[in-house]
């Protein structure tokens, strides 16, 4: 893993905030713990708190506020469980958290508050790939975590290896928050293995929410995975102070498009515990997708979904219009 940091007193003088934020800062990562990327951490000092990108991992006050219907495990993560690290809730694909570790700690997360530390795939790989293996029924991996990518190329090399091996298998999918904030991870042996794999072209799924992640270093990553074949997804989470503004949904969905990568899900907040000050009200996203496609070309314009705990898909948010009470405030 590159570098990071961790410590909130060392945030604080890095990104040169008030002494006085200290406090919050330390209080809410004790909650779930404060992590950046050395990239960002670099990237984003001295930026105000209200930046886009500040907003995502700067650990605040309002993460200790209580709110009614944002609980623990908003998703249900724990009920699909087919082996340690192994979750399966759709037909066809099953998603492997390969490991807990991420490059950065976003204070939206929804596994902020999951138990992984002792359920991930790297730790229980036997049988994972038994259950894989045992399951004809099941096409596509999807390697997901935390951040598979937060193992070394290889780890990752021998698990995709083991997974090539499997015959029913078609499908290799990662779905990866590193190259938009650790770009350095996205090395030769990296690009290699998406290459050569058996599953090529390898499906990779990119987190970024706001254009502005996508700066000169990211985007040479973006491009190195193009050139391995691999199809580019994005996903993002629509985020109150991050990305709630048509502007900047079209902004974001544009820099993609133009790194070819095309926008594929734009999530609902998941409610978890801790991350109530990020939700964009569903009536208030769907005029913003809305306009949106409006705007765009289809293709630019990603699927509004939320995740329903017990669906056998993620549910797709109609684009119908909203009702005058759910105008924006
Ligand atoms: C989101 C998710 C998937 C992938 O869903 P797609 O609609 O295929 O992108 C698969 N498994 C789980 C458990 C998921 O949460
Ligand atoms: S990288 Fe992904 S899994 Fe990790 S904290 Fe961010 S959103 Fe959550």
């Amino acid at each position: 893993m590159p570098p990071s940091l961790t410590d909130p007193a060392d945030l604080v003088r890095r990104w040169r905030l008030p002494e006085a934020a200290l406090p919050d800062v330390a209080e809410a990562s004790a909650r779930f713990p404060l992590k950046l990327s050395d990239h960002l951490a670099e990237r984003l000092a001295g930026l105000p708190p209200d930046d886009p990108r500040v907003r995502q991992f700067l650990p605040s006050a309002d993460e200790l506020v209580e709110r009614e219907g944002f609980v623990s495990d908003p998703v249900g993560d724990a009920k699909v469980q087919r082996a340690p690290g192994l979750l399966q809730k759709y037909r066809g694909r099953a998603l492997v958290i390969a490991t807990a570790a991420c490059p950065v700690h976003c204070r939206y997360c929804f596994r902020r508050e999951y138990p992984y530390a002792d359920a991930s795939a790297v730790n229980h790989w036997p049988e994972v790939l038994g259950a894989l293996r045992g399951d004809p029924e099941i096409h596509e991996v999807i390697l997901s975590g935390g951040d598979p990518l937060s193992l070394s190329n290889a780890v990752l090399s021998r698990m995709v290896r083991e997974l090539e091996a499997i015959p029913h298998l078609t499908r290799l999918r990662i779905h990866t928050r590193f190259p938009t904030t650790s770009p350095g991870r996205v090395d030769d042996e990296l690009a290699a293995l998406l290459a050569g794999t058996r599953f090529a072209p390898a499906v990779v799924v990119l987190h970024v929410n706001h254009a502005t992640e996508l700066d000169t270093e990211v985007s040479l990553a973006v491009r190195r995975l193009r050139a391995t074949g691999a199809v580019l997804l994005s996903q993002s989470v629509l985020l109150r102070g991050v990305n709630d503004s048509e502007d900047a949904l079209a902004a974001l969905s544009e820099a993609l498009g133009a790194l070819g990568v095309v926008p594929y899900y734009l999530h609902l907040l998941d409610r978890v515990r801790g991350a109530g000050h990020f939700e964009v009200p569903e009536p208030e996203a769907v005029a913003l997708v809305r306009a949106l496609a409006d705007r765009l070309p289809g293709y630019l314009v990603p699927k509004l979904v939320r995740e329903l705990s017990g669906e056998r898909a993620k549910t797709l948010v109609p684009l119908t219009a909203p009702s005058p009470s759910g105008a924006r405030e």
